[in-house]
């Protein structure tokens, strides 16, 4: 299951879920500005490809809830 992490990984913009998200396999994640202009949908972390990331239906969060553990590479 994915966590949906609440934030942009490079700009640390909060991403909740059914914000515009990209995120790799590992779930690297990162706002669209981000994932399209300065990585070119290229995970800057893996080398993986960036996708949009799915929108977890709301009446699935109070089993399944989003991630609030936020991740932020200090070096982009
Ligand atoms: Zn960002
Ligand atoms: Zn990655």
């Amino acid at each position: 299951m994915l966590e949906l992490r609440p934030n942009c990984e490079t700009c640390d913009t909060d991403l909740p879920n059914g914000a515009s998200a990209y995120i790799c396999t590992f779930e690297c994640t990162f706002c669209a500005p981000c994932a399209e202009g300065t990585h070119k949908r290229t995970c800057p972390n893996c080398g993986g490809d960036l996708q949009a990331r799915p929108t977890r239906p709301e009446r699935l969060l109070g089993k399944y809830p989003a991630s609030t553990k936020r991740v932020v590479k200090k070096a982009g």
